[in-house]
């Protein structure tokens, strides 16, 4: 493995590293639900929720997710509306649906199991390199690199990389890294502990140093200012009004049909009503900062192929993006005070 700097570092000794980092992990590494399989569904299941997502969320999420679709052919078998209802909270919806495509692609081509072979994981619907990677070394212990956030950093600091990580040159530097660095047998086990010394030591903003047992292999000169990334766009902010619509204790719902495909939100209007709202809620969509606006209804409305009157028990079983779900537990509440708020 190169790094990028004169340093007083040792030079970087990839066996030596694995010992160290070995020996490191088998003290320190998280013991976290999806580490105590080799179910290749339940790993992929834990893969697609994670990306995007903290460990800490997904954590809860991952367990009833395997109780409710236990296997590949539960998961092929359920309902889309069932499938988003389950991801419910976890946001970026497409995961879900990808992961419901993956379980189909297996019963497919694959008979129902997932073969150990990673030109095949990577063909399933939403894994990319990183997450075959990860699925092939986690299910199979197959000797695939990995490169995900918590590896780029640690990679990038070792190597004092002081260009950009998410250049293709960058991506091409931490790929031929991680593979240089894998050992021939246990990649399960050290894809793993780079991972967590990724999150648990080489941290973001202020790394501990001190407490890392790759430290005298590091060539990080101001390991805090890497890795470096490219610019971010510019936050676009977005004004979106939607309407409450509420008749004999029924809601008034539209299927979304873009960015929450299949799922259930408030009526949306073309234009924004002069009023003001009921409420406001803001959120986060990939480079956008969208403000959801409600506004009262006044015209009685007409149920048509998109839009349905739901009972207020019904919502609870509805698959329901976060923003709107609250809007409506806020709504609901105010509407009847002492109403149960939807449940999570
Ligand atoms: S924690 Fe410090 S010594 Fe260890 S890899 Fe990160 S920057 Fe280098």
């Amino acid at each position: 493995m190169s790094a990028s700097a004169e340093s007083s570092a040792r030079p970087l000794d990839d066996r030596q590293i694995c010992r160290c980092l070995r020996r490191w992990f088998r003290l320190r590494g998280r013991d976290l639900p999806w580490r105590r399989t080799r179910d290749p569904y339940a790993i992929l299941v834990s893969e697609f929720m994670l990306q995007q997502t903290q460990v800490a969320t997904v954590a809860p999420y991952y367990e009833r997710w395997l109780a409710r679709f236990p296997d590949f052919t539960a998961l092929d078998g359920a309902k889309e509306s069932d499938v988003l209802h389950a991801w419910q909270g976890l946001g970026y919806y497409a995961r879900a649906r990808n992961l419901h495509a993956a379980a189909r692609f297996v019963r497919e081509n694959f008979g129902g199991q997932l073969p150990p072979a990673t030109a095949s994981i990577a063909r399933l619907p939403g894994v990319g390199r990183y997450t075959a990677g990860a699925i092939a070394s986690f299910a199979f212990d197959l000797p695939e690199p990995i490169v995900e956030a918590n590896i780029g950093r640690v990679i990038a600091r070792l190597t004092n990389w002081r260009a950009p990580i998410d250049s293709s040159t960058g991506q091409a530097h931490l790929w031929q890294t991680a593979t240089a660095l894998l050992p021939r047998k246990g990649a399960r086990e050290h894809n793993s502990a780079l991972m967590d010394l990724g999150a648990l030591v080489c941290v973001p903003r202020r790394p501990r140093c001190g407490q890392c047992p790759l430290r005298q292999f590091c060539h990080a000169v101001q390991p805090e200012l890497l890795p470096i990334k490219r610019k971010r766009p510019r936050t676009i902010q977005l004004f979106e009004p939607h309407t409450f619509a509420q008749r004999r204790n029924r809601v008034l719902l539209e299927q979304s049909s873009d960015r929450w495909r299949g799922m259930w939100i408030l009526p949306r209007l073309a234009r924004s009503p002069k009023e003001e709202p009921l409420l406001k809620i803001d959120f986060p969509f990939t480079h956008h900062r969208v403000t959801l606006a409600v506004f009262a209804s006044r015209k009685a409305k007409r149920p048509n192929d998109k839009r349905r009157w739901f009972s207020r028990q019904a919502l609870a079983s509805l698959p329901l993006p976060s923003p709107h779900r609250r809007a409506l537990a806020l709504l609901l509440s105010v509407a009847e005070p002492g109403h149960t708020l939807l449940p999570n």
